[in-house]
């Protein structure tokens, strides 16, 4: 049986903006509004969305870098609410993250030996300067860097071997989940391709989880056992990868799919594929949230918003198509 990890329900972040000084109208910009979902023990969910749609955002809360503003976190059973400092400490040595961008993450006077050793040290793991030193060497040849590393700098390093270091600090403590947000984004196709393999074996080897947040869909086609796919701070679609990938249900997955190069030419994904610019988070659409860029909208998406519903097995979906006027 499969045990849920990170439990997210009901999760609203907004951010208050403007006010205050020189009469700005005060405003509030609607981040995440009403997501749930749950990441099973070794399974990778996907976010995926355009730029904007509020994937950091979730991340950030489940990381507890930010509160949320309603709605719960919990990680292996344990609800941030209820906790302190001290506990919350206890979870983040379970629950890494690995950002796109490697230095905003390191500090570049850290040699490679401490920025690994960081959190084997902050979090008590193992005790003793050369116990560490040998447990960080392990560590980077774990994920494909050799043990001479240890005694360089981050700038002597390429993007993807930096990534690796980012992978191998976030093992360091023992994680059980790992953030990956847009961890591999950045990378050209070749490099992405090894560190997307070594999450996999590393998930494979650890029985990690991943949370996969990312607007690369060709890459969370590769990686995601789940898919959820957020618009304006809501979950649009989420479900099983290969029922999300081979009939997508939502307007708004079918747009972001049709966005992609598939290798055949005769297999043609797409549909209608995005117009327009994401409408503002400080004053989203009423009704369905996409029903400005939807092809399909018709009256009641202008006005009544559409709940996640199952649709088929393993999958639910926010979107009136195909529902009873009356359901
Ligand atoms: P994504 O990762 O999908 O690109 P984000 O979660 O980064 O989206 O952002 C979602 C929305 O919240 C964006 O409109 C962004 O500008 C806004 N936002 C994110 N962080 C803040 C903040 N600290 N203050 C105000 N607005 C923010
Ligand atoms: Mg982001």
């Amino acid at each position: 049986m499969s045990t849920t990890l990170l439990d997210v329900r009901d999760l609203v972040k907004h951010y208050p903006v403007g006010g205050g000084l020189f009469g700005r109208r005060a405003e509030t910009v609607h981040a995440v509004d009403g997501v749930s979902f749950g990441v099973d023990a070794g399974e990778t969910l996907a976010i995926v969305g355009e730029s904007g749609c509020g994937k950091s955002t979730v991340g950030k809360v489940v990381l507890g870098l930010a509160p949320p503003t309603a709605g719960r976190v919990s990680f292996g059973g344990t609800d941030y609410a209820d906790i302190g400092a001290a506990d919350m400490k206890r979870v983040r040595r379970r629950l890494q993250v690995v950002f796109q961008d490697p230095f905003s993450s390191m500090n570049p006077r850290m040699k490679v030996r401490d920025i690994v050793a960081e959190p084997l040290e902050n979090f008590g793991v193992i005790d003793g300067r050369s116990a560490i030193t040998d447990r960080v060497r392990d560590l980077l040849v774990r994920v494909g860097l050799p043990a001479d590393a240890l005694n360089r700098f981050p700038h002597e390093f390429s993007g993807g071997q930096r990534q690796r270091i980012c992978i191998a600090r976030a093992l360091a403590p023992g994680a059980d989940l790992i953030v990956c947000d847009e961890a591999v984004s950045a990378l050209d196709v070749s490099v992405k391709a090894q560190i997307v393999n070594l999450l996999l074996d590393l998930q494979a080897e650890y029985g990690l989880a991943l949370l996969f947040i990312s607007h690369d869909i060709a890459v969370v086609e590769h990686m995601a056992h789940r898919v959820a796919v957020m618009y304006l701070g809501k979950i649009m679609e989420i479900g099983d990868r290969d029922v999300l990938f081979a009939q997508p249900a939502h307007p708004y997955t079918r747009a972001l799919l049709s966005a992609v190069p598939v290798p055949d030419p005769a297999v043609r994904r797409g549909r209608a594929a995005l117009a327009g610019d994401l409408p503002s988070p400080i004053d989203p659409p009423r009704g369905c949230r996409f029903h400005t860029r939807c092809p399909l909208a018709f009256d009641r998406c202008r006005v009544d918003e559409p709940a996640l519903r199952a649709v088929g097995s393993g999958r639910l979906a926010a979107c009136h198509l195909d529902q009873p006027a009356d359901a």
